[in-house]
């Protein structure tokens, strides 16, 4: 089959679903096709490429694209065109994948359900009454509803892992500065990763390495070496591993079929020879409030930079009203409620009197959290723990309740914390709503080959 016909098929699937899906933020079938003609031309004229080319693609809508419109769907870029792809983009795009369009996302990436996108919510495929997860909801739910055979995310505090648990699909967390954040615009800074979505652990490993590698164009990018994910992929091989189960992440607070699920996976590892431990991780339980002051605080950094002069929106400029009144007025239209809420509050937790009590606390508690990762990687090879407390909630169950919607990522957080690998792979459904389960595996820094050999195995 030709790049064109693939394209074409999950054209129509999104056409046929996304009214009700609402995966995707923009889509533009002229386009992608035209990339996919470029394709069956590059193969026709002999270019060896490799195993993704003509294989389509759904890019969260957090990366630029050169020929598509990129709103991380807030107000404030709407209309914006970005003149260059993000490196994640441009990678994929020289590997020959083909672009189907931009999903929708809580916007700037803060959220744990798409509720927080400005142009409404998608929907779970399992469930149209349920969230997709977020804020990578869009990229899941297209995947799921099989509108696209993989997709993007950013993960910054578990929005590849906490989506891909609730839609039954495979999401990974590289490890921070494995892949690249150049053209990725950017949440917290310290923690953004690029990482894939797919349905099997196999795809999810091809998708990482092609976008992986070391970028110049990023101060934080990695330069070192790092073991074929794709080959542990294949391998699955557990025997004589030693896994270790997360002491603070069973229990109290965790939905019974979740739990039922996860110690199921965990014992299929100790079928598959694998060596079961309990581990404490006591810090792990500060992961949720030290997030919460240190993305924030990047974000409201971050944010700044939308002053209603170099991107998108602006509001009020009518000559009368000077530079500061308009910006003043774009961004309290621009911005929702979650970003204006996350932005006050890392404003302060940054403000002089302030900095040390909250900001500076945080930062102790991070180092904390990776010392307890260290400290766990010395008698196992492997952490896991369910990717979340609960299955898919109902839209509108958490909106209104922030703090609810946190504890969402509580067992994914310690990651991003920590910058350490760590991948959602599905172990089945809760006996309760019959919806999916994800298992967490997390593995020490540059240790990904190892998160997708485990993975392979669970698969
Ligand atoms: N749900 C978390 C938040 O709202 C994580 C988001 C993310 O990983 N981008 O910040």
């Amino acid at each position: 089959t030709s790049a064109v016909e693939v394209a074409q098929a999950h054209l129509d699937r999104i056409a046929a679903v996304d009214g009700q899906v609402k995966a995707f933020l923009h889509v533009d079938p002229d386009t992608t096709l035209e990339q996919a003609r470029g394709v069956d031309a590059r193969r026709a004229a002999g270019e060896e490429l490799g195993p993704l080319a003509g294989v389509p693609i759904a890019h969260k809508d957090v990366f630029t694209t050169k020929d598509m419109p990129t709103t991380a769907a807030s107000k404030i870029l709407e209309g914006w065109l970005p003149p260059y792809d993000a490196t994640v983009t441009a990678r994929l795009r020289a590997a020959g994948m083909v672009i189907l369009g931009k999903t929708n996302m809580d916007e700037f990436a803060m959220g744990s359900s798409t509720e927080n996108s400005a142009f409404g919510p998608s929907r779970n495929p399992w469930d149209l009454t349920r969230v997709p997860g977020g804020s990578s909801g869009g990229s899941s739910a297209a995947v799921a509803a099989y509108e696209a055979p993989l997709a993007t995310g950013t993960d910054t505090g578990g929005s590849i892992r906490q989506p891909a648990a609730v839609t039954g699909l495979i999401g990974m967390k590289p490890t921070y500065g494995g892949s690249s954040r150049y053209g990725l615009i950017a949440f917290a800074s310290s923690l953004d990763t690029p990482g894939p979505l797919a349905r099997t652990v196999l795809d999810a490993a091809l998708l990482q390495e092609a976008f992986s590698g070391h970028d110049p164009m990023d101060s934080t990018s990695i330069d070192e070496p790092v073991p074929s994910i794709v080959a542990a992929a294949r391998n699955g091989d557990v025997a004589g591993l030693r896994v270790g189960v997360v002491r603070e992440f069973d229990g109290e607070g965790y939905q019974p079929g979740v739990l039922a699920r996860f110690r199921e996976a965990v014992e299929l590892l100790e079928s598959l020879g694998a060596k079961v431990i309990e581990v404490s991780c006591p810090n792990f339980t500060y992961a949720l409030p030290a997030y919460y002051l240190i993305a924030p605080s990047e974000c409201s950094s971050n944010l700044a930079r939308f002053d209603a002069m170099r991107y998108g929106l602006r509001v009020g400029d009518d000559g009368t009203r000077s530079a500061e009144e308009v910006m003043a007025l774009t961004r309290a239209e621009g911005f929702g409620a979650e970003v204006k809420r996350r932005m006050m509050l890392g404003t302060y937790a940054l403000s002089s009197g302030y900095y040390d009590a909250y900001y500076g606390k945080a930062q102790q508690v991070r180092t904390l959290i990776a010392r307890d990762f260290d400290a766990a990687f010395e008698q196992v090879d492997v952490l896991v723990s369910p990717t979340t407390p609960t299955s898919a909630f109902e839209l509108g169950e958490r909106a209104d309740d922030p703090v609810a919607m946190y504890l969402a990522d509580l067992c994914t957080i310690p990651s991003n914390l920590a910058g350490n690998a760590a991948i959602s792979v599905p172990c089945g459904l809760a006996d309760e709503d019959g919806l999916p389960v994800g298992l967490q595996i997390m593995a020490p820094v540059l240790a990904d080959d190892r998160v997708y050999r485990v993975g392979a195995a669970v698969e």
